[in-house]
């Protein structure tokens, strides 16, 4: 059940550009993760050559697992200013699935941001990562991707003021009763139809979650909730904002909120026809538009 929504111009194209980046994350190569290695790199190839195309200068940051290279990858916008804002989203999938929702989504929002930033000048840095490993067996541990790149982040004092965890964003729904939440309860202060994005941090970071959805929401086309909520509560912490939160680093997640919606997550069919390309679209301008002003990009 889809309600239509009106887009801009430059809105169509970045849904042609979102689209085209997941069907080939969770298209053609399909499922990545350490036991599908070889589609694993296809992945790590396909975001290094487009970050080149769009006129960056990427870099693999490398760590070995089980005898493996591991890349997550990194690409920076300098600032005039050495304060970073840190942009990441997780390029593998979970076991048995091609990870379209989870988190193809993520890294074609990484990627269309990266596209629009990358010949303007900003006052705060802009940092791109792409994180491996993200899922099980790796997940909230310290093989994690995003876990080794913010303990490499923390032993170089890189001065990072924000995390932005893109997770899981392109999936919508206006039927009633499709929102789900973690803890009964929760639903009686937030909306029970799943038709917004949100933007979820544990306590220490609710200056973070209500500076950035004040930004959001100044601009963005679509409805927007914020939770900030201890990191015990399921779903809080289950994504790369996790590792930067060990090391002291502010960090949320911006999130369709996943298993509390969406009817494929983590399956074999969380395939790139199964999301709403237009309200992803909305999402990821919102966050452009919110990005500009938080790092003090050129308009
Ligand atoms: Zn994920």
């Amino acid at each position: 059940m889809i309600t239509p929504v009106a887009l801009s111009p430059e809105e169509i194209a970045l849904r042609a550009e979102l689209r085209a980046d997941v069907e080939k994350l969770a298209g053609e190569i399909g499922e990545r993760n350490t036991a599908c290695y070889g589609r694993l790199n296809a992945a790590a190839h396909f975001i290094v050559n487009s970050l080149g195309r769009a006129g960056l200068q990427p870099r693999r940051d490398t760590y070995e697992l089980q005898r493996r290279a591991c890349h997550n990858i990194e690409t920076e916008i300098r600032g005039t200013r050495p304060e970073i804002l840190l942009i990441g989203a997780h390029y593998d999938s979970v076991l048995g699935s091609p990870g379209a929702n989870d988190n193809a989504t993520g890294v074609a929002a990484l990627l269309a941001l990266a596209r629009r930033f990358a010949a303007r000048p900003t006052s705060k840095t802009l940092r791109f990562v792409a994180f491996v490993n993200e899922e099980p067996p790796y997940f909230l541990s310290e093989q994690m991707g995003s876990f080794v790149y913010a303990s490499r982040c923390k032993a170089r004092s890189d001065y990072i003021s924000a995390m932005i965890s893109l997770e899981t964003i392109g999936y919508f729904s206006d039927a009633p009763h499709s929102q789900n939440y973690p803890v009964p309860g929760l639903g009686a202060f937030y909306p029970t139809v799943g038709n917004f994005i949100g933007f979820v941090s544990d306590l220490s970071s609710r200056a973070l979650l209500r500076q950035f959805l004040v930004l959001f929401r100044r601009h963005a086309k679509i409805p927007s909730e914020g939770a900030a909520l201890p990191s015990f509560i399921p779903g809080v912490s289950w994504s790369d904002q996790w590792s930067f939160w060990q090391y002291g680093y502010p960090g949320i997640m911006i999130t369709d909120t996943a298993p509390f919606r969406y009817p494929h997550y983590h399956s074999a069919i969380d395939t790139p026809d199964k999301l709403d390309y237009d309200r992803f679209a909305l999402v990821v301008s919102g966050i452009e538009s919110a990005l500009v002003d938080l790092a003090g990009v050129a308009r």
